[in-house]
């Protein structure tokens, strides 16, 4: 085969495993796991933010109770110690230390409903960190693969480029520019052979220029003057 169809040949290789390298199905499915690794940090990192709210009410409540409890504590102390002795202020401080009973009741029931609140945010937490645990084994996973995929490409890609290399010497200089010069245009069939007419061009090519391709050489190098391709006898 003549050395120029080699390069081509090699060339339309390297351009497939280029192609290839690009589009691999594994980039596009470690691009989805990582999205979704990312989504995963989102939603801890706000039900966490969601959690020490809650948290902090809980312990402002617990503060109020304390000053509330004081409070009873110290009316308490005063009914029991004697210093009021009117039935009247009796009466009074005892409807008092009830209302402060009443509302740290109340303060009691919104710790308890906050801490059950906190708790189930810490599971949910809890549930979406097991869940971006397997995310990350995936991703992991799927950036080794990626990685060898790649590496097997790089190595075909390397092993093309040094044959290529190897074909290119043989073919001459002149001819090999003018190759380089036309395929950006034609691509994979920018050097074509002769089967009675360009098979690069869509249409016959005129007699005249068969029978001028025709009658030169085996093995010489012409352009088709309809499309411009380089056409081996
Ligand atoms: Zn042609």
């Amino acid at each position: 085969m003549n050395p120029l169809l080699e390069v081509q040949r090699l060339d339309t290789e390297a351009d497939q495993i280029r192609h290839t390298r690009e589009h691999l199905p594994t980039r596009a499915a470690l691009e989805e796991a990582r999205r979704e690794q990312a989504e995963h940090q989102r939603r801890i990192e706000e039900i966490a933010v969601e959690r020490l709210a809650v948290i902090e009410r809980q312990r402002r409540l617990e503060g109020e109770l304390g000053v509330l409890e004081e409070r009873i504590a110290a009316d308490e102390r005063r009914l029991y110690s004697g210093e009021v002795a009117a039935l009247r202020d009796l009466q009074a401080l005892q409807d008092e230390i009830a209302g402060l009973r009443s509302r740290a009741g109340e303060l009691e029931e919104r710790i308890l409903e906050a801490m059950e609140t906190a708790e189930g945010l810490e599971a949910r937490v809890d549930e979406l960190k097991a869940a971006a645990a397997g995310v990350d084994a995936r991703v992991a996973e799927l950036e080794a693969r990626l990685a060898a995929e790649e590496a097997e490409l790089d190595a075909a890609l390397a092993a093309n480029r040094a044959e290529r290399a190897e074909r290119a010497a043989a073919v001459d200089p002149d001819l090999l520019a003018d190759y380089e010069r036309l395929r950006p245009g034609f691509g994979a069939a920018t050097v074509v052979t002769f089967d009675r007419n360009c098979v690069g061009c869509p249409s016959s090519m005129p007699a005249v220029e068969a029978d001028r391709v025709l009658h030169a050489a085996p093995g010489s190098v012409l352009h088709c003057e309809e499309c411009g391709r380089i056409v081996l006898r």
